[in-house]
C-alpha cells in the first residue's frame, strides 16, 4: 500500500491517536505544523505573521466530534477566538469543520451551531471559511453554504481540484457570488470519486483556476483563494491573473502554517496577498497526519524528534 494511503488511513485510528497524543508530542515535532495547545499560541503566531505582510485564518483544530457536549465546546472554542482577536485588536479569518460542529450528529444542531459561529464572526467583522472534508460530506458541505450565503455574505466554502464532481459543483455556485478556497484535496477517496494521479489533480487544479478568475466569473463577484504550496500551480495562477489583468484584490494565496515560507515571503513581496491557515489545539492528530501524508518526508523529521526525546 503506497505511504500516502496508509498514513491517511491512520489519521483515523482512535488507538494511535490516543497512543501519541498521551506521549505528549507537542512541542517537539507537531509545533511545526501547529501554533500551540491553545488560542495564546495561534494569537501569538497572527502577530509574527503579520509583521511578515501575512495575513491569518485560525482554525481550531477539531473533527468528527462524537456527542452533542463536544459539539457545543466546539462552538465556545469559536466565540472565545472571536473574543480574543477583538481584545487583542487582531485581524484574522475562522475555518470550520462541519464534522467539528456535530454534522455526524445532526444536522440541525450543526447548522444551528455554524449559524451561532457566523452571527458572531459577523459582529466583529470577520469571515468563516467551511473547510471541506472528505467526499461523503461534499453534498451536505455546499448545501449548508448555499443555505447561508444569501443572508451571511460572510461565509466562503471550499473545492477539491482532485474530485471529478468540482467543475459541476463551481459552475452551480458561480452565480451566488462565491468566496472560494481551491486546494487539491487532503483526503484519502476512492478512484471512482477523484483522480489519483497528481499530474491529473494539477491539471485540474490548473482548469479551475482559470475558471475561477475567467471575466464572467469575476463579474458574478467571485473571490478565489488559491490554497497551494506547489510552485506550478502558483506560478500558473499568476500568469492566469496577469493575462486576464485580474486585481489583486480579487483573489490571494492560502498556505499551511510551517509550510513553503519562502515562497510566501517571495509572494508577499511581489505584492500578491496572502493568508497563512493557523491550527492550534489539542486535537492535532489528523491534522498533522494528512501533513505527513502529503510529504511523506515530513516522516524522517517526525522520527527524529521521536527519538531525540
Ligand atoms: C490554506 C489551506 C487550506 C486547506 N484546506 C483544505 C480543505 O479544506 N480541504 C482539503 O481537503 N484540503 C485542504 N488543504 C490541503 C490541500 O488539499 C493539499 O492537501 C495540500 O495543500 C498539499 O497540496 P499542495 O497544493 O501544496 O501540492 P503538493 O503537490 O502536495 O505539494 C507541492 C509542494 O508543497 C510542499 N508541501 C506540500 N505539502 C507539504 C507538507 N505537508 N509538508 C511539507 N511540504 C509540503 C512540498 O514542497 C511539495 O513538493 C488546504 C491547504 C491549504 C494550503
Amino acid at each position: 500500500m503506497p505511504v500516502r494511503t496508509t498514513l491517511l488511513l491512520l489519521s483515523r485510528s482512535r488507538l494511535l491517536r490516543e497512543a501519541l497524543t498521551r506521549r505528549r508530542l507537542f512541542p517537539t515535532a507537531v509545533s511545526r505544523f501547529i501554533a500551540g495547545p491553545d488560542i495564546a499560541g495561534a494569537l501569538a503566531a497572527v502577530r509574527r505573521l503579520a509583521a511578515r505582510g501575512l495575513e491569518a485564518t485560525l482554525n481550531h483544530l477539531g473533527e468528527h466530534v462524537g456527542n452533542a457536549p463536544a459539539a457545543a465546546a466546539e462552538v465556545e472554542a469559536q466565540r472565545s477566538a472571536i473574543e480574543r482577536l477583538r481584545g487583542a485588536r487582531l485581524a484574522s479569518h475562522l475555518s470550520v469543520k462541519l464534522t467539528q460542529l456535530g454534522l455526524d450528529l445532526d444536522g440541525d444542531l450543526c447548522a444551528a451551531h455554524l449559524r451561532q459561529i457566523l452571527e458572531e464572526a459577523a459582529a466583529l467583522p470577520t469571515f468563516v471559511r467551511i473547510d471541506m472534508e472528505g467526499s461523503p460530506y461534499t453534498d451536505r458541505t455546499i448545501t449548508f453554504y448555499r443555505r447561508l450565503r444569501p443572508t451571511l455574505p460572510n461565509v466562503g466554502v471550499v473545492l477539491q481540484a482532485y474530485l471529478y464532481r468540482t467543475p459541476a459543483d463551481l459552475e452551480a455556485l458561480l452565480p451566488l457570488g462565491v468566496n472560494v478556497r481551491l486546494c487539491k484535496g487532503a483526503y484519502r477517496e476512492p478512484p471512482a470519486v477523484a483522480h489519483p494521479r497528481k499530474r491529473d489533480v494539477d491539471a485540474a487544479f490548473l482548469r479551475l483556476a482559470e475558471r475561477l478568475l475567467s471575466p464572467d466569473s469575476l463579474d458574478q463577484g467571485t473571490f478565489a483563494a488559491f490554497a497551494t504550496h506547489d510552485p506550478r500551480m502558483v506560478a500558473g495562477v499568476k500568469r492566469l491573473a496577469a493575462e486576464r489583468s485580474v486585481p489583486r484584490d480579487r483573489f490571494e494565496f492560502q498556505m499551511l502554517y510551517g509550510i513553503g515560507r519562502d515562497l510566501q515571503t517571495t509572494l508577499v513581496g511581489a505584492g500578491y496577498r496572502v493568508r497563512i491557515y493557523i491550527p492550534y489545539g489539542d486535537a492535532w492528530f489528523p491534522y498533522f497526519m494528512r501533513r505527513l501524508a502529503e510529504r511523506p518526508a515530513n516522516l524522517v523529521f517526525l522520527l527524529r524528534s521521536l527519538l531525540r526525546g
